[in-house]
């Protein structure tokens, strides 16, 4: 957990200056769930500097709301009329990626990743090497290049706050404990839209059918993550980075409510679990305020309510994605890195209605026999070479699946 230990800075809720912010990924479904709690707290934040893909509209909208000092974007084709709609203001804009990474290691207390896929990992560990604090929603810079990624972070002395909501609801479980002497380590999945559909069923489902999740509401890409339940699979070797836990310690149990987002059990047979409603806000609160509580306008936990808790083992059958992400854990060796960039394209694919939800898997597991096959998979030795790896695996996935 980076550097835990460290002494907390001034708390959002200390009285102190107000906390500084840097949002990536602002106009996503974790950049407006943050942004909602900023302004709900006006005293305890300052966002210093945003950062979006191409939605200059937005991100306009954003700017002119919050006025941080520095608004970039990544698609440079934006760049004229954000800076238009930004005219008469004395907020920077700036476009390219060199941008977001300028975005990135602005001087600020925290920043918040949530750009999506790995697109994010390379702003992210600028800033880290920045020595920025960063609340990770970002999981694929986990994924993609996790061990020097983490000892980056180690590194630069920053700390990793888990923003994933079964990270950051193991890491209120682990209430302090080294995750070195925990016994099993456990995040659950609510199964999403095809829980109860059969294998044939689930091969043909439409992108509509794909992105009704049932009980979160999140961007396109980590809903249809979600359907294949490769979202599961990306965040055990998430977990595995992120609190150094083996692969044989981790596991995934299916539970449709959705209440118990993550659990941890000791030596001595306790467990112990982190619950809460299906609202990102909470641990996005807990990420914007920690050491500190921030009071959030989330729903509360109703247990009579809600009535039962169900749990069921996953179908590795039904759900390959799952197997694919587990297998490439356990053979290490960059196979992660493959199985992330091959997942983003073939997601794109579908969401383009190039392919079918099945295909989605079959082309993954078929990009990490090509590696396999090559001999080109190895552990990444550095974020540059994992970023190298992502982009050809990226550029051969997009050759076999235009033409689809
Ligand atoms: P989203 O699609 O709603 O938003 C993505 C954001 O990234 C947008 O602001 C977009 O403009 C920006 N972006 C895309 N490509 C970019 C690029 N190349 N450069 C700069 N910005 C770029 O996604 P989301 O659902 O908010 O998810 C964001 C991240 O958080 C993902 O990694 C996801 O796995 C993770 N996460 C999301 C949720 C959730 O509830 N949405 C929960 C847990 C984890
Ligand atoms: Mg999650």
């Amino acid at each position: 957990m980076g550097s835990s230990t460290r002494p907390a800075r001034a708390t959002a809720s200390s009285g102190a200056s107000p906390r500084r912010i840097i949002l990536l990924g602002a106009t996503g479904s974790i950049g407006a769930s943050t942004l909602d709690l900023i302004e709900r707290n006006p005293e305890s934040f300052v966002v210093v500097a945003i950062a979006g893909g191409r939605d200059h509209a937005a991100l306009a909208r954003i700017a002119l709301a919050f006025r941080p000092e520095f608004v970039a974007i990544r698609d440079e084709s934006a760049y004229a009329p954000l800076k238009e709609a930004l005219a008469g203001t004395n907020i920077q804009v700036a476009a390219g990626r060199e941008a977001v990474i300028e975005a990135a290691t602005r001087e600020a207390d925290l920043l918040v990743s949530a750009i999506v896929g790995a697109a994010g990992v390379e702003p992210t560990h600028a800033a880290i090497e920045a020595g920025r604090d960063v609340a990770l929603a970002n999981k694929e810079c986990l994924v993609c290049a996790g061990v020097p990624f983490m000892r980056a972070a180690r590194e630069a002395g920053v700390r990793l706050l888990p923003m994933d909501s079964e990270h950051n609801a193991i890491f209120q479980a682990l209430g302090g404990a080294d995750p070195a002497t925990i016994e099993r380590m456990i995040i659950t999945a609510s199964g999403g839209p095809f829980r109860t559909w059969s294998k044939e069923a689930i091969e043909n489902a439409t992108v509509a059918e794909a992105l009704n999740h049932p009980n979160w509401s999140m961007g396109p890409k980590i809903t249809i993550d979600s359907a294949t339940m490769m979202n599961k699979g990306l965040e055990l070797i998430e977990a595995h980075h992120l609190f150094g836990v083996p692969a044989s310690k981790l596991d995934v149990v299916v539970h449709p409510q959705s209440i118990v987002h993550g659990l941890v059990s000791f030596a001595d047979g306790a467990v112990t679990a982190g619950m809460g409603a299906p609202d990102m806000r909470v641990p996005i609160s807990h990420c914007l305020g920690f050491p500190d509580r921030l009071a959030a306008p989330t729903p509360r936990l109703d247990l009579a309510a809600i009535g039962s808790l169900t749990f069921e083992r996953p179908d590795y059958d039904r759900f390959p994605s799952l197997r694919l992400a587990l297998d490439a854990l356990a053979a290490g060796a960059g196979l992660p890195t493959v199985l992330n960039a091959a997942n983003e394209v073939a997601v794109e694919a579908f969401l383009a209605g190039r392919i079918a939800f099945g295909g989605i898997a079959r082309h993954v597991a078929e990009a990490i026999d090509a590696a396999l096959g090559n001999g080109s998979a190895k552990e990444p030795a550095t974020v540059a070479e994992a970023l190298g790896v992502d982009h050809i695996v990226r550029e051969r996935s997009r050759a076999i699946l235009a033409g689809r």
